[in-house]
């Protein structure tokens, strides 16, 4: 192990690294959006080398607006529930009783400052959790939105019957798949998927 994943700037298309990032995004001068916000730095709690990105959000934007882009950009969504945890307030995304005293249509621009950090964890059963790092303000947000400025490259995954680059996984072993080596791959009924770029991936390392 030990990897970590360069990222792409998503406005000018430069390959960057995460420490280099900040001083990218403040630099970098293809970057659209005059809103008043806040730079995020989002990363996955167990992998943080290979899977973060950064966000402009607006101070208009909503953690629920938040919790709908964080589902759609890498949490293969399938409708769990989840929840921000800022300050320890609880902000969960089916609230009911207790919980709407934190409710997750509550504007960013009251939750959040420079400084400040704080988590998410989606799907209580088959975890995940992401840290959140609110890294400046950020004049350069969409109106009531928020923008994706840099993600992390997909990580290279081994083949786990030639050692080359994979981008397949199989549903039956998790074990990751080249395209060369599909059709000899021996479990059963299996169904080979693309690996996807997200922090919810699963791949049983080869033995
Ligand atoms: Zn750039
Ligand atoms: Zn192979
Ligand atoms: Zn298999």
């Amino acid at each position: 192990m030990g990897q970590e994943t360069k990222g792409t700037c998503f406005s000018c298309h430069e390959s960057i690294t995460e420490a280099e990032a900040r001083a990218h995004l403040e630099g970098c001068k293809a970057i659209e959006g005059d809103s008043e916000g806040f730079l995020l730095k989002v990363s996955s709690e167990k992998d943080p080398s290979l899977y973060w990105m950064f966000l402009g959000i607006s101070k208009g934007a909503t953690l629920h607006t938040l919790d709908q882009f964080l589902r759609e950009t890498w949490l293969e969504c399938t409708g769990h529930l989840s929840m921000f945890t800022i300050e320890k307030l609880h902000f969960s995304s089916h609230a009911r009783g207790d919980f709407d005293k934190s409710p997750i249509d509550t504007q960013v621009g009251e939750l959040l400052s420079p400084g400040l950090s704080f988590t998410y964890l989606y799907d209580f059963d088959n975890s995940t959790h992401l840290k959140l790092e609110v890294v400046s303000e950020w004049g350069h947000c969409p109106q009531g939105q928020i923008a994706l400025l840099i993600q992390n490259h997909p990580p290279a995954v081994d083949c786990r019957e030639c050692g080359k680059g994979a981008d397949l996984l199989c549903d039956v072993c998790f074990g990751s798949i080249c395209s060369a080596c599909q059709k000899g791959h021996a479990c059963k009924e299996h169904i080979l998927k693309p690996i996807l770029n997200s922090p919810r991936r699963k791949i049983t390392a080869a033995e």
